[in-house]
């Protein structure tokens, strides 16, 4: 923790980056992951402060769209969309995810009741050979199910609709530092 403390201390000494941030905030992108440590927006894509919106789950999972239900992450989706006005929206799955491991194995989840009850609402269940420490196949179909389930947020459909807004669906390699994206017209995911 204290590497942490003592970077944080010195971080804000350049006030002419951040002066102008005072004034508001036009982020282009809400970005979409998981909440593992290994996986960071701003290092991947080089952001600075400003530019990504950041939406981080436990398996990078968006929930589907329930007005009945609110939820963080789905006003954090609206907020993005309907108020920030973001052009691209992007989810990100990664190697080595812990969610969609347990996922794909089956583990017993019993000892962390919310994680289970959480990844109990990652339907359909993301399928790939269980015994790949990348889950490689099983993230990025994973990805592909979250993306559909953007679109049953209305905001989201209508941007959509209107040609306003894209989506993206990437995966990211901890191990490698590689973003591969998918292509929807071969139905694949290849290097960025
Ligand atoms: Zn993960």
């Amino acid at each position: 923790m204290q590497p942490l403390i003592d970077h944080a201390r010195t971080f804000g000494q350049r006030p002419e980056e951040f002066a102008r941030l005072a004034a508001g905030q036009s982020p282009e992108v809400l970005f979409i992951t998981c909440s593992d440590s290994r996986v960071v927006p701003a290092l991947i894509t080089g952001a600075r402060p400003g530019q990504l919106f950041e939406l981080r789950t436990a398996g990078d999972i968006v929930p589907p769209y329930d007005s009945a239900h609110p939820s963080g992450e789905a006003a954090t989706i609206e907020y993005a969309v309907e108020v920030l006005g973001v052009r691209d929206i992007v989810v990100c799955g990664h190697s080595h995810c812990g969610a969609v491991g347990a996922l794909v194995r089956g583990d017993d989840l019993d000892a962390v009741p919310a994680v289970r009850d959480w990844l109990a609402g990652a339907t359909p269940r993301p399928r790939g050979p269980a015994e790949d420490p990348c889950v490689a196949a099983a993230v990025q179909s994973h990805v592909l199910t979250q993306l559909l389930r953007l679109r049953s947020y209305p905001c989201v459909e209508r941007r959509l609709a209107a040609g306003s807004l894209a989506l993206h669906g990437w995966y990211y390699e901890v191990h490698t530092g590689a973003v591969l994206a998918h292509r929807p017209h071969s139905d694949t995911f290849t290097a960025l």
